[in-house]
């Protein structure tokens, strides 16, 4: 099995009737870079840049950010996805504490962070501009529910290369800006954020827990957080035609695309971009390659008539029993 795996590392991401997926990883540590490397990462579709803030004592500088990213930008021949800085919540920083707030994950946290801390928002911007002069850099901005966010954030993107032409320091001008998708809101809103941005990254991790109003990481909610909720479903369906519609690129990050059963569904769907945890590679690459599209398009046709979580559940442990 492992055997096996391994030859799948440096192969395409193929389905049995020849359609291409492409498989990128989820890093945050520069340690993970190798691990991606190894299991043939096709680039980075979420690097979470609040780890190297996490564990410094203070806030890393325009330098340090730079020479970090462009370690990690000039490592991969793909796309490097950045997110800027996704603090609160569930993620603190020793030296920057919020204060205390009754519900954190609705309260001041990523972006709305970074947009009322315009200099350390600037900084980190004008350090992946910088870094996108050594390969392929996109923008990726958490946490969006509406557009005026993402116009405040364009215009600090304006600031910032400004700032760098003053210095007269070389960056990439026309690197791709994208949000996450992951607020109910931004959902609904999809169509007009295309007309601001380039790309979308799904982010189900968040998006599931504010559908479904059930935390992330409170183990009492566990049963009510379900990725695989019809409401969740018919909103990756809508943001995924949208997206197609509007030829904006659309990458599903959170940790259901590395579940085979949630996998099968999101590809019928017609989610073509997906980025996870490295090791899930190469077998979201073996389980592709048994699995026909034509089969998993059937397949989220029929899930996507259903009303209930369970059964939607039962079908699919069905249909991926029936393809083996
Ligand atoms: C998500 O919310 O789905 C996501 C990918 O980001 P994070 O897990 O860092 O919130
Ligand atoms: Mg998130």
């Amino acid at each position: 099995e492992l055997h096996r795996l391994s030859e799948f590392r440096d192969r395409p991401a193929l389905s049995k009737d020849g359609v291409n997926v492409t498989l990128r990883a989820n890093i945050g540590l520069i340690s993970d870079v190798a691990v991606a490397q190894r299991n043939g990462a096709d680039g980075v579709g979420l690097y979470r840049t609040e780890f190297p803030y996490m564990t410094r004592s203070n806030f890393p500088d325009r330098n340090d950010q730079y020479q970090l990213c462009k370690k990690i930008v000039e490592s991969f021949e793909g796309p490097v996805t950045i997110r800027t800085l996704d603090i609160g919540g569930d993620k603190g920083l020793p030296y920057f504490s919020p204060p205390a707030e009754d519900n954190p994950f609705m309260g001041w946290r990523s972006v709305r962070v970074s947009l009322d801390n315009r200099d350390i928002f600037r900084t980190q911007i004008e350090a992946i501009l910088m870094a996108g002069c050594h390969g392929k850099v996109k923008l990726l901005f958490p946490m969006i529910s509406g557009v005026e966010e993402v116009r405040a954030c364009k215009e600090v993107i304006e600031e910032a290369k400004n700032n760098l032409r003053q210095e007269n320091i070389p960056f990439a001008e026309d690197i791709p800006i994208g949000v996450m998708i992951e607020v109910p809101a931004a959902v609904q809103m999809c169509k007009f954020l295309a007309t601001e941005v380039d790309f979308f990254a799904l982010g189900t991790n968040d998006l599931v827990q504010y559908m479904l109003a059930a935390d992330r990481n409170n183990p009492l909610v566990n049963k009510y957080y379900n990725p695989l909720h019809p409401a969740i479903l018919q909103a990756i369906k809508y943001v995924s035609d949208t997206a197609n519609r509007l030829g904006k690129g659309v990458c599903l990050c959170g940790e259901m695309a590395s579940d085979p059963l949630s996998f099968l569904v999101l590809l019928g769907i017609g989610i073509r971009e997906f980025s996870m945890v490295s090791p899930f590679i190469p077998r979201t690459k073996a389980f592709l390659s048994d699995l026909n599209c034509s089969d998993a398009t059937y397949i989220a046709e029929e899930v996507l008539q259903m009303g209930g979580s369970e059964q939607i559940h039962d079908f699919l442990v069905a249909a991926v029993n029936d393809l083996h």
